[in-house]
């Protein structure tokens, strides 16, 4: 296809998924799923869809043959719009202005799935025609609340399985994140003695207990951090997010520096998000709690993280687990990882930047069974979730070129 026709077709296919919400919760997805698999159908293609929990279908298609098999994927479902009145263009509207497609999951990622469609049914007759090597195109539900009936459960189940794989979320077109953060989610649960708000020496306060608990966590994670040995072919890409999320910062006005960013990256980050206690203002109140979020690097395993704050705290207070999940990357020198830098460099003439992000993809469940993978799709991560979302036809075209290209190489057709 040309560029000239690519700019048409591949904005109009991302305004008409726009136009269909599949706002998560609830995350219903029938009515992009039967739009993409018409979609496919009208082009020669088959296409399965797999559902495991109810309205939430994932759709799946292949093409050729053996291995190995490269999986393009993207989620269907997207966040809600928030306050419609605040939208320049309505959320759903897939309004196409000045080089740029607004609404909600334009960026997020209707825009990474409108091309892996693209890419899927252009390269699918040279696939066909190379004899071996299979490419799988997958569109699946529910990654906004965690990916359980979508990535998760077609891993699981074996039914979306290969040798490499590319997420299409938003990267921008210069850049590839090839790793994330883990989760490590606790609760800090300290308890007293009630007693008669006036006497407070008769009891045994839980809220006073808890914030020396806090103030004592936070010293321990930081001692916990400057032990941290990160994967040395990890060093780059840690200073690569440092250096975005720095330009991101510095863009809405705030007096950051790189190393506060290392940090954050680099090391468990701390964030006490919710507080409880008390039931009244005069007791002594013998039940507090703090909801406690720590997002850690690749080479720490949350369980370090818990044993490390259980040990330090000594019983002051006790330490129960809400959710966790390893940080999780794939090796710079892995091939799917090489193609995506060696595709941008030939096809956009810039020299691309390899990422570690805070946030978690369907990319972990993937990584999880093994298979290599790389995130890679047109958009900014600023305007993810942000209202006036909307993703540039510019760079809908150039990711479009830069997995041509890596897909090709990925299956020996000269690029
Ligand atoms: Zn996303």
């Amino acid at each position: 296809m040309s560029n000239a026709e690519l700019k048409n077709e591949i904005p109009s296919l991302v305004s008409r998924l726009i136009q269909l919400p599949s706002v998560n919760p609830p995350g219903y997805t029938i009515n992009v799923a039967s739009f993409i698999r018409d979609w496919l159908s009208e082009r020669g293609f088959t296409s399965e869809t797999k559902e495991y929990a109810k309205d939430k279908p994932n759709v799946i298609a292949r093409v050729g043959r053996g291995r190995p098999v490269l999986i393009l994927n993207g989620h269907m479902d997207v966040v809600p719009p928030g306050d419609e009145s605040r939208w320049v263009y309505p959320p759903f509207s897939g309004k196409i202005v000045e080089g740029r497609v607004y609404g909600r999951g334009a960026t997020d990622m209707k825009g990474g799935l409108a091309v892996i469609m693209m890419v899927f049914a252009e390269l699918a007759p040279l696939i066909e025609r190379q004899g071996s090597g299979t490419l799988i195109f997958s569109a699946t539900a529910d990654e906004e609340t965690g990916g359980h009936p979508g990535v998760e459960a077609l891993v699981r189940e074996d039914a979306l399985i290969g040798d490499a794989a590319v997420v299409a979320e938003p990267s921008g077109s210069s850049r590839y994140y090839i790793g994330e953060k883990g989760l490590c989610q606790v609760k800090i649960v300290t308890r007293g003695r009630p007693a008669h708000g006036s006497l407070p020496v008769l009891g045994e306060n839980a809220i006073m207990k808890l914030t020396r608990a806090i103030t004592r966590a936070e010293e321990l994670i930081n001692e916990f951090n400057k032990g941290i040995k990160l994967p040395s072919e990890l060093v780059n890409a840690i200073r690569n997010s440092a250096e975005v999320y720095l330009e991101a910062a510095r863009a809405s006005g705030l007096n950051l520096t790189l190393s506060d960013f290392e940090g954050v990256v680099g090391t468990v980050s701390f964030n006490p998000g919710v507080i409880r206690g008390g039931s009244k203002i005069n007791m002594v109140p013998d039940y507090a709690e703090l909801e406690l979020d720590m997002r850690i690097p690749p080479g720490v395993s949350p369980n370090q993280v818990i044993n490390h704050l259980r040990s330090g705290l000594c019983g002051a207070a006790d330490v129960e687990v809400l959710d966790t999940s390893e940080p999780n990357y794939t090796s710079p020198s892995d091939t799917i990882v090489r193609l995506i830098h060696e595709g941008i460099e030939k096809t956009l003439g810039s020299t691309p930047k390899p990422i570690i992000v805070t946030g978690a993809t369907d990319g972990r469940y993937l990584r999880a069974r093994g298979i290599p993978t790389v995130v890679y799709g047109p958009g900014e991560l600023a305007l993810a979730h942000a209202y006036n979302e909307y993703v540039t036809v510019d760079d809908l075209v150039k990711t479009h070129d830069v997995m041509l290209y890596t897909i090709k190489r990925f299956f020996g057709i000269p690029a």
